[in-house]
């Protein structure tokens, strides 16, 4: 179709002329850190696998004989083939790794959020969203068609003036936010947070991808911030620290059986493949059982955020602002002719004049590279845009 082509190469040469295009590198990622681009070894800060948990050889094994045994797909959604005893089993290490009394596993993280926003909340209803929040936090909104407000980044008061302007006028209310944002690797104010939300009778739920398997001895954000019990919603992703893929819920029993009942991204959606329910029971062994091993992420973060002269981090994602795409592109490539890959983030990703690198740590990065790339930071990026 003509109209069609034209339209496509309009909106692609837009995005082009604002540094905006995005496209997709060939990259071989290996165990650890390490990955291939174009023949050449690459040691990636861009990586959300901060356990190395997709190439650990338990995890591996326990997919491998899920697929062998079961199959390499589940057939159907959950309630039409059956439920599978692996995708139970999952959910009870879940609630358990969380401190939930259940848990519901769904495709993905994005699919959990378009499917429990919905389901709790609709026309008449309030959402209270952080401005910095997920995507698929704001996409679950809008298609829950509740009243949206977005509050300024962790503001405690403005989300207070929100709900006392707001609140009555409503029937149900949620406070939705990030427990480890994951472009800035900053953490919610979850306990405060919990605490207007019990104030004015609104659910609390954090989204947790960049916080399970890093930050409070591997539980996560409201476990680390001191708010366990205090946060009836507690979802996240399997893809991330825990190194496979799906999405989950873990919240009270009845709120978990609401959801397996009438989600539609639970309901009419494929239920994730045995090997991976599989690899990630494996993958939460692992995190229940190296506490030492769950810290490294954080230590690296930690080390590389000293040596460059950085806050201390949160999480193991450290942004560092340069605000104009083609800076931050330059300042990218720079660090990928040192063999480093760090993805520039750029709008609509993050907000109009924040572009930035964001480098993740994983346990898997060797000091001598975390080092390395301090040290090219503060000389070749940071003494540049200090002086501009
Ligand atoms: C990655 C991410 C998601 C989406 O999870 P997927 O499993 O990758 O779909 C949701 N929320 C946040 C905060 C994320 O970073």
């Amino acid at each position: 179709m003509k109209s069609l082509d034209e339209y496509a190469r309009a909106k692609l040469s837009s995005m082009e002329q604002r540094q905006l295009r995005r496209t997709l590198v060939e990259t071989d990622r290996q165990d650890g850190a390490i990955a291939y681009r174009d023949g050449r070894r690459m040691v990636s800060f861009s990586c959300n696998d901060y356990l190395n948990l997709s190439h650990h050889p338990d995890v591996i094994r326990a997919a491998n004989e899920a697929n062998v045994r079961y199959g390499v797909g589940s057939g159907a959604s959950r309630l039409i083939t059956g439920n599978h005893p692996l995708f139970r089993d999952l959910e009870l290490r879940l609630a358990r790794l969380k401190g939930a009394e259940d848990a519901c596993v769904f495709g993905s993280g994005y699919l959990a959020n378009m499917g429990i926003i919905p389901t709790l909340l609709g026309p008449g209803d309030l959402i209270l969203a952080d401005e910095l929040s997920h995507s698929c936090i704001l996409a679950g909104s809008d298609i829950s068609k509740a009243d949206t407000f977005i509050f300024r980044h962790n503001d405690l008061d403005h989300v207070a003036a929100l709900l006392a302007e707001h609140r009555a006028g409503h029937l149900r209310a949620m406070i939705v936010t990030d427990g480890v944002f994951s472009m800035d690797g900053d953490m919610a104010p979850v306990s405060a947070l919990a605490d207007l939300a019990e104030e004015y009778d609104a659910w609390l739920m954090t989204d947790d991808a960049h916080g399970v398997g890093v930050v409070g001895d591997g539980r996560g954000s409201t476990h680390a911030l001191g708010a366990a019990g205090r946060v009836p919603l507690q979802m996240g992703t399997l893809s991330k620290a825990i190194g496979g893929y799906g999405g989950y819920l873990c919240a009270d029993k009845t709120v978990i059986d609401l959801m397996k009942t009438r989600s539609r991204t639970f309901i009419y959606s494929t239920g994730l493949a045995p090997a991976a329910a599989a690899a990630a029971i494996a993958a939460i062994d692992v995190i229940e059982t190296e506490p030492d091993y769950v810290a490294l992420p954080l230590a690296k973060a930690s080390l590389f955020a000293k040596l460059a002269g950085l806050p201390a981090p949160e999480s193991c994602i450290v942004p560092i602002v340069l605000g104009d795409p083609a800076r931050t592109l330059a300042a990218s490539k720079l660090l990928d002719d040192a063999g480093y890959i760090v993805t520039a983030i750029r709008p609509p990703t993050v907000p109009p004049g924040t572009a930035r690198l964001r480098f993740t740590f994983t346990a898997g990065h060797d000091d001598v590279d975390v080092r390395r790339l301090a040290d090219l930071v503060v000389t070749r990026i940071l003494a540049s845009r200090d002086m501009a």
